[in-house]
């Protein structure tokens, strides 16, 4: 049983690798192929130039994720069937043989460590390499160490209480600590979206009320409009790191609140912002967060319970390097191997996504001006250097939103319906 979990997951592993790797070469090779001229939709719009430098941006980043995706799955080898955990255990071991909990819960910061570590380089090079030479970069490497450490801290002092009352109930709840574990989870992830905007989200950006008094009627106007109570509309200084531009809306219930990027504001007018806004509206009106969250709830009561299965499989363990069996290697194996097995999945996943941004489209047409919309978006996709030729099939697993020739012309419908 051991042996074929071994060949299960290094086959799958090999094989979504590749699927990942050839994906990327694809995409790569697709945008560079229509590099030589605007698409048809857009040539009043966006410029040869914009569209070649949007055509390398994406390429440059593309090879980065290329380069990244084998490493990770180097790294996961290691740990798993290469040994790697099983020596974390071992080194924790000798220092703490009777501390089953704290041991448990610094085997699984050091593996996860290692795979955060990993990425470093990466993404020291997508920011200082990739994203400055296009003109995007805005951060200082200090800046970018300090934020990797703040990160580390707010991680650890949000993942520690989670991990230890996770161990500990694998320790000492009986059969059904996978469903207790589960219900801790949940409320922890609730709270989280109550208290992100307030409390965490501040330690890495300002959040100043948003000062254009027409701009802000105007957007006050649309919120009633379509009925949505809010608490408060912020810009976020997102030009201190970046010059990509954003508008999001964070929290639920009474927290919810409007978040616009200082850059999106600056390169926006403001029939084009409200637009904008009437498509995250349209988000929250569809229930897509909460549907989300419904969602993301009911996969990790599937996993935990799975988990509870695999925990007492000798197999499971052996067949994926761990000689020795414990309920937080358990754990560690468990988030380490099933992203592995749910790569599959992605299109799945992403096309699901792709229909809620069609609904939010549909629903900015209907209480905004869809013609400010696509004005909104080829600015966004010009500004942003994304590229209006990806890959169809590179598309389908990834992307969260639809192709930018798709989602136009489909806004268009609505324009042309005036
Ligand atoms: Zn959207």
């Amino acid at each position: 049983m051991a042996t074929t979990l071994t060949f299960i997951f290094v086959s799958l592993l090999a094989i979504t690798t590749l699927v990942r790797l050839w994906l990327g070469n694809r995409h790569i090779q697709y945008i560079q192929s229509h590099r030589q001229q605007v698409p048809a939709a857009f040539t009043q719009t966006i410029s040869l130039e914009a569209h070649q430098k949007a055509a390398d941006y994406s390429s440059a980043k593309t090879k980065v994720t290329i380069a990244e995706t084998a490493a990770h799955a180097i790294l996961l080898l290691l740990l798993t069937i290469g040994g790697g955990l099983q020596w974390i255990d071992q080194v924790w071991t000798q220092w703490l043989p009777n501390q089953d909990i704290i041991r448990g819960a610094l085997v699984i910061c050091s593996a996860l460590f290692a795979s955060t570590l990993i990425e470093l380089p990466f993404d020291y090079y997508r920011t200082f390499t990739v994203d400055a030479q296009f003109g995007f970069n805005k951060m200082t490497p200090v800046m970018f160490f300090s934020d990797m450490f703040k990160h580390g801290l707010v991680g650890l002092a949000l993942g520690a209480p989670i991990l230890f009352a996770a161990l500990w109930l694998m320790q000492g709840a009986g059969d059904y600590w996978w469903f207790y574990l589960w219900a801790i989870w949940s409320v922890f992830n609730i709270v989280m979206l109550a208290v992100y905007p307030t409390f965490i989200a501040p330690l890495f950006n300002k959040f100043t009320p948003l000062a254009d008094i027409t701009l802000k009627s105007r957007i006050e106007n649309l919120l009633t409009k379509c009925g949505f109570k809010s608490q408060g509309l912020f810009v976020m200084d997102g030009s201190t790191r970046s010059g990509h531009g954003n508008a999001y809306f964070t929290g639920f219930g009474s927290s919810k609140r409007v978040v616009f990027f200082d850059t999106l504001l600056d390169k926006l007018n403001a029939d084009e912002i409200e637009a904008v806004l009437a498509h995250e509206l349209g988000h929250f009106k569809h229930h897509h967060v909460i549907k989300r969250v419904v969602m993301m709830f009911s996969i990790s009561l599937i996993g935990l319970a799975l988990l509870g299965w695999l925990i007492n499989q000798s197999w499971f363990y052996a067949g994926l390097g761990v000689h020795q069996p414990s309920d937080y290697m358990a754990l560690i194996l468990f988030l380490l191997v099933s992203p592995t097995f749910l790569f599959l999945l992605r299109p799945i996943m992403a096309s699901y996504s792709r229909k809620n941004e069609f609904e939010a489209d549909d629903y900015a047409a209907k209480h905004a001006d869809a013609k400010f919309l696509v004005d909104a978006l080829v600015k966004l996709y010009r500004e942003n250097a994304s590229t209006l030729t990806p890959d169809p099939l590179h598309s389908a697993f990834y992307d969260s939103h639809p192709p930018a020739s798709i989602r136009i012309a489909k806004l268009a419908t609505y324009t042309g319906n005036r």
